[in-house]
């Protein structure tokens, strides 16, 4: 993509955030663009950071390695996105700033050790399956309160909030149950805050269905192909 292009997107996506959000009642102030940058090329990045784009979005492990061992500014936010694997967590453990598919226990516990072995703290979001597609990822909606209660005591691994994928659908309108469905859960599940715990992120939303995540209460949108474009992988 042209960087014009980049720079073009992020300002149309950035205004339909504020016209949605504010149709909605609620304020576009509190809710932050994640780009998805997987499998495009370090530059699309840097054209998306003259542009003031900040935070960045990645689904493999080693491609955020390794962008995040090339992009060295302090100013970049990075999100892990994708699906996690134990013994790879050390590799992106000095570097990341948010992991929004934890889906079971086992990963929180691992990122812990990790983060407390690099000194920093680590926020992360509890994936829960919204969609009925198993190979969407996350917890079970009943898994969820265990997972949280895990994590009372950790010192390095902050849970923030929850993450879902809707299923993919022509018509966005077809999941809005999924997304009310992952709020309804993050409201009765506040009871479980704590030092380590708090619920105040709904990460919801890509490219085809971020209007209605908006209105249904996304904090954190993960949009890919709006802004670089189409991939020819995930
Ligand atoms: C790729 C990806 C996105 C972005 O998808 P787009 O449709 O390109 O906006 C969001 N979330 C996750 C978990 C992804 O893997």
């Amino acid at each position: 993509m042209s960087d014009q292009d980049i720079a073009q997107n992020l300002k149309s996506i950035q205004q339909k955030i504020e016209t949605t959000a504010k149709s909605a009642g609620r304020d576009p102030e509190e809710i932050t663009l994640v780009a998805v940058s997987k499998t495009k090329p370090v530059n699309d990045i840097y054209e998306a950071m003259t542009a003031g784009q900040l935070h960045f979005g990645e689904n493999r492990m080693k491609e955020l390695e390794d962008k995040m061992l090339e992009i060295e500014t302090p100013d970049v936010v990075w999100h892990f996105i994708g699906n996690l694997q134990t013994n790879k967590i050390k590799y992106i453990a000095d570097r990341v700033n948010w992991i929004h598919s934890v889906e079971k226990a086992k990963y929180l516990k691992e990122i812990e050790k990790r983060a407390g072995n690099e000194n920093r703290v680590v926020n992360a979001l509890i994936q829960v399956n919204i969609s009925d597609e198993k190979q969407k990822g996350g917890c079970k909606p009943e898994d969820l309160a265990g997972i949280l209660e895990s994590a009372k005591d950790y010192k390095h691994v902050q849970v923030r909030g929850l993450m879902g994928m809707a299923t993919f659908v022509d018509d966005p309108e077809d999941i809005r149950s999924e997304f009310k469905l992952l709020k309804e859960l993050f409201d009765s599940h506040q009871k479980y805050n704590g030092e380590s715990v708090k619920l105040e992120h709904l990460s919801m939303g890509m490219t085809n269905d971020m209007e209605v995540a908006i209105e249904e209460g996304a904090t954190m949108l993960r949009i890919g192909s709006a802004i670089f474009g189409e991939r020819n992988y995930d």
